[in-house]
């Protein structure tokens, strides 16, 4: 079946006037505020959809995924832009590094190395944000509030200017506020300007803790299945 894409377009016009509100009530330029419109398991249809609406930033959970749909459609429109936003596992790191504008999911040492070693053999390396678990939760990818730091330095001293910035899911069940606000209060410690946090239920949230991009599927595809 082919994605309604009117219904795209306008859900798209609806989430970018949600995203000015949200940056005009805190203060702040609504252009400050990026849309990455998460594709994951949505067909190229609703990609192009979404294209032709004038969204040009796009994120993906797994590489494999994004291998397939993404390339032909950056044959087409040049200026799309690609974040990796899932787990990355390191024998996935070379095709990630050939493949993502970022990766927002640097979230351990062995992760650094194997990104490093992609990089030398692919010529380029994405921008990198470093992931962290801000609830702390065994299951979740990130790295521990309480090893961040370390591993952010560690980060910035390898990779220098290409470690932007943070990106945090925090726990279901809770308030993100907290959780938000946390991530903001390390990004500045670090002088890091990228602060990734919002999803479909949380963005207005996440822009009024300083969110420069939030991630938004459910609002812009609808249900996943
Ligand atoms: C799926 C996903 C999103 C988008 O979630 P929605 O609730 O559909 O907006 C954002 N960030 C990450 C890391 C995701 O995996």
């Amino acid at each position: 079946m082919i994605e309604a894409s009117p219904d795209i377009a306008a859900n798209l016009a609806q989430v970018r006037a949600r995203i000015e509100a949200a940056a005009r009530a805190a203060g702040r330029r609504a252009e400050d505020v990026h849309l990455v419109a998460v594709t994951k398991t949505k067909p190229a249809a609703a990609v192009e959809a979404a294209l032709r609406a004038g969204q040009r930033l796009f994120g993906e959970n797994r590489v494999q995924e994004a291998a397939g749909k993404f390339p032909p459609l950056k044959a087409t429109w040049p200026d799309l832009r690609l974040h990796l936003i899932g787990p990355l596992q390191t024998n996935k790191a070379r095709e990630a590094v050939a493949l993502a504008d970022v990766i927002e999911t640097l979230d351990r040492p062995r992760l650094s190395d194997a990104l490093a070693r992609a990089a030398e053999k692919e010529g380029r390396l994405p921008q990198l944000l470093v992931q962290v678990n801000v609830g702390d939760e065994p299951q979740k990818a990130g790295v521990l509030r309480a090893e961040a730091d370390a591993f952010i330095e560690a980060c910035k001293k390898r990779f220098g200017p290409l470690v932007t910035g943070l990106m945090c899911i925090p726990p279901l069940q809770e308030d993100p506020r907290p959780h938000f606000l946390w991530l903001a209060a390390c990004a500045a410690r670090h002088g890091l300007s990228v602060l990734s946090m919002g999803m479909s239920a949380d963005f207005e949230v996440a822009i009024a803790c300083g969110a420069t991009h939030v991630r938004l599927g459910t609002a812009i595809f609808g249900a996943r299945v």
